[in-house]
């Protein structure tokens, strides 16, 4: 994969082609059915990363796609490995000149299991503007297509198939409001769950959202067993207000009508992210209005704590140690799953945003 992808270059990007398409121009230059087949396997099962990996096409049929294709829609400006906890932090560049931002997360699952999970941005910047994540500060510039989206993830699937290991999850946390870029979001799920691509399971991906009402309610129509996860940082209006301003558009009453109208549909568990800022909405107060605010879910709801990861422009405390795990005490005591996630990649600015940020910076 280059570091820089020419402007000058106008071939589009065969990653962006989804199965179909690549069928349709595999016919139309009069292929065989089976050498589309053997292009998609190439790109989206072996994520292949250069032309020259695929091998098992003549070399004449490689020389063909290079004259009229770039095989990715991304190139890699940084990348970052923590020497602490081996996650890794990739800045993308795209060819209009932005980037984003994506995080290869390793750990085990509760039986032990390695787990690799690809955090992927959806959009470059955000336009939902939280106050405590460096993205949020950055403004909004356009939203990913598809094509760059699933090239997130194949990168580290590629890079994870050398370490003869594979990706396990996927979680639409980072750059970016999902539910605000749906059509690419949901023709990316499709791809990565492709069972004659990647084949990921749709119980493996996650989508991430501030609350945009009338998405998390059509959420269903999509996304089969696809998790929902909903950000919501804050027990009550006036704090979500100066957190999350989307609140504005969308108020917690609105927000849970709308998790309510999915549970109905689907009785999936919810997951409710709250990042913990220290004396700001990590007091027992807090802890007892979101407690009362999920009661009605029972099982249905669990909440993730995340102490905030700090950056250099923000305004805010992370709560961590005995305040975290007294919030979360509560929130089991009134019956509703807690978990307290522990941060990975500190040393290589995993947190959303912050790694883009300190480059354009420099
Ligand atoms: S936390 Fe997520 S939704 Fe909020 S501004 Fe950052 S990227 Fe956007």
């Amino acid at each position: 994969m280059p570091a820089t992808l020419d402007p000058a270059d106008h071939r589009r990007p065969l990653s962006d082609l989804n199965r179909q398409q690549l069928q349709e121009w595999a016919a139309g230059i009069g292929l065989p059915r089976f050498r589309a087949a053997q292009i998609y396997a190439a790109l989206s099962r072996r994520g292949i990363q250069e032309f020259a990996g695929m091998t098992e096409l003549p070399a004449s049929l490689r020389r063909r796609l290079e004259e009229e294709y770039r095989l990715r829609a991304l190139s890699v400006r940084v990348h970052l490995h923590s020497a602490a906890d081996l996650s890794e932090k990739v800045l993308f560049g795209l060819r209009d000149g932005s980037a984003v931002e994506t995080v290869l997360i390793r750990g085990e699952n509760a039986g032990g299991r390695a787990r690799h999970t690809v955090c992927v941005s959806s959009q470059v910047g955000c336009p939902a503007g939280c106050t405590f994540c460096a993205t949020g500060l950055s403004g909004f510039t356009r939203n990913l297509t598809a094509g760059e989206i699933v090239d997130q993830v194949m990168f580290f699937s590629h890079r994870l198939q050398q370490e003869g290991a594979r990706v396990s999850n996927v979680v639409f946390m980072g750059m970016g409001e999902p539910l605000l870029n749906v059509r690419a979001v949901r023709e990316a799920v499709a791809r990565l769950t492709d069972p004659v691509g990647l084949g990921l399971g749709a119980r493996s991906i996650t989508v991430s959202t501030v609350g945009i009402v009338p998405q998390v309610k059509s959420f269903a129509d999509w996304s089969g067993q696809t998790n929902l996860a909903i950000s919501l940082h804050a027990p009550n209006d006036d704090l979500r207000n100066q957190l999350v301003p989307y609140n504005r558009h969308f108020p917690i009453k609105d927000l849970l009508h709308a998790v309510s109208v999915y549970l109905e549909r689907t009785r999936r568990r919810v997951s409710f992210e709250y990042v913990l800022l220290r004396g700001t909405n990590d007091r027992p107060a807090e802890a007892q209005q979101l407690a009362g605010l999920l009661r009605p879910y029972g099982g249905l709801a669990h909440v993730n704590l995340i102490p905030w990861n700090p950056f250099r422009e923000g305004r805010f405390i992370r709560g961590e140690g005995p305040d975290a795990n007294a919030f979360a005490e509560i929130l089991r005591v009134a019956g509703i799953n807690a978990t307290i996630r522990h941060s990975k990649g500190l040393d290589i600015s995993a947190a959303c945003g912050q790694l883009r940020k300190t480059v354009a910076d420099e």
